[in-house]
């Protein structure tokens, strides 16, 4: 008898600790999905087609020191082109 409610106990503390550690998990989990979720907040403007995209998805171009993202290649191509004429 005794030996049943060891078993019980150990039965109910393992599914206790299960259940704690998958609750762990998915907290984790909502707390890194956040974290990306403010990095793809940074919007930055394309100079070419004037759209707003996000800043890691822009394609990064450096000139005279500034810092200028795009919407595709093609948009960093005519930027490019552009400043030539110019
Ligand atoms: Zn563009």
């Amino acid at each position: 008898m005794k030996i049943l409610v060891l078993i019980a106990a150990v039965y109910l503390g393992y599914r206790f600790l299960r259940h704690w550690m998958g609750h762990g998990t998915i907290t984790n989990r909502k707390y890194s999905g956040r974290e990306n979720r403010e990095i793809d907040d940074l919007m930055v403007k394309d100079p070419v087609c004037e759209v707003y995209i996000p800043k890691n998805e822009g394609i990064r171009l450096v000139a005279d020191g500034k810092e200028y993202y795009f919407c595709s290649s093609r948009c960093k191509d005519t930027f490019l082109e552009n400043r030539r004429r110019h």
